[in-house]
């Protein structure tokens, strides 16, 4: 089987399992848990923030976030097509009584500074309070270039707008920053010195089995600390949790530029396929329409061979630690028999090839 359906369906090595079985314990609500409370110091160190804590999932993460920045009739600013406006069931809206103001991204997830400066409200009761501006770095594979971090939160900023980075995969977009043999911590850094609170996580590039972290001050952190509890994500041995996400940082940090090359690889051997338009990112992530609707065709004939992706948008191929080369051109050799198999009615040109 080839999962590249996300990254997230990476099992626990046999290391990362023995350093769970081996994992101090405590009552993490009692804060006594030394393994999660070393493990939040390390994050919040990597990332540059005073304290960290734990939570059960990205979506959980995110909410607690919004949650702690902005009160009942508080909105954030946030793209029409970012995780915490599409893909979190609403919940800052359901739960929060937070409004979002989503607007439109560019192909790389950018929101025009204009449509960010045209949407924060005056101080006047007919409005709802812009409270927050939410990014999402790497958006669909994409890094989100340092010139606009800095541009788009120096103008919410400017307004009186905080800023919360949603960043399941900005360790992805450091490594890409950095660079083969950069320094990772440095470049996670200079994206997340940008942000009040950033939110990380450890279930996807990692291969930890569960876990994100949310990162920001000491004050924020506490108060997302009770919206946790109200949440019902106060855990208990969560240490065995956190030994897994502690051995990754130690040990797959390392790899995930491998990741990133295994998507090129696999962006390279599909394009210029007849009916396809490969889209291709500088991270783990390889989009790929498919002309005449034939996705779902695509989709079933991989995997009847064994080879999975998902097809909500596009189809969309994610590599990660449980893939390698061998995979990506078993991948490769089935989409080509696809293509010949079944011949785009009107096979299009080869698509031009991306300029980044
Ligand atoms: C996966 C993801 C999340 C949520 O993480 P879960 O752990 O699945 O809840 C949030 N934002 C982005 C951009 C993600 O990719």
């Amino acid at each position: 089987m080839i999962d590249l359906r996300s990254d997230t369906v990476t099992r626990p090595t046999p290391a990362m399992r023995e350093a769970m079985a081996r994992a101090e314990v405590g009552d993490d609500i009692f804060g006594d848990d030394p393994t999660v409370n070393a493990l939040q110091q390390r994050m919040a160190a990597l990332a540059g923030m005073e304290a960290a804590l734990f939570m059960p999932s990205g979506t959980q993460s995110n909410f607690c976030a919004l949650l702690a920045h902005c009160q009942r009739g508080d909105e954030y600013i946030v793209g029409q097509l970012a995780h915490t406006y599409r893909y979190e069931g609403g919940g800052a809206a359901v739960l929060g009584s937070i409004q979002p103001q989503p607007l439109a991204q560019d192909a790389r997830g950018l929101m025009a500074l204009a449509d960010i400066a045209g949407a924060i409200k005056p101080d006047d009761p007919h409005f709802a309070r812009s409270r927050l501006l939410c990014l999402e770095n790497t958006w669909n594979g994409h890094v989100m270039p340092q010139r606009y971090l800095a541009e788009a939160t120096a103008l919410a900023r400017s307004r009186g707008l905080a800023c919360h980075l949603d960043g399941a995969r900005v360790f992805n977009a450091a490594v890409a920053e950095a660079g083969p043999g950069g320094d990772i911590a440095s470049a996670l850094r200079g994206i997340t010195r940008h942000f009040d609170s950033v939110s990380i996580c450890c279930s996807k590039g990692l291969g930890a089995p569960v876990g994100s972290l949310l990162c920001g001050s000491r004050e924020l952190i506490t108060r997302a600390h009770r919206i946790r509890k109200m949440a019902g994500g106060g855990l208990r041995q969560v240490g065995l949790l956190a030994a897994a996400i502690d051995h990754a940082l130690t040990h797959h940090l390392g790899r995930l530029h491998q990741d990133h090359a295994l998507a090129a690889r696999l962006a390279d051997g599909l394009r210029g396929l007849p009916g396809l338009s490969v889209k291709s990112a500088e991270t783990n992530i390889v989009f790929v329409d498919v002309a005449d609707g034939r996705g779902p065709a695509l989709l079933a004939h991989l995997a009847a061979q064994g080879i999975l992706a998902t097809g909500l948008i596009g189809l969309r191929f994610v590599t990660h630690q449980d893939v390698d080369a061998e995979g990506i051109d078993r991948t490769i050799a089935a989409v080509r028999a696809f293509v010949e198999l079944h011949p785009a009615a009107d096979a299009p040109t080869a698509a031009p090839r991306a300029p980044y």
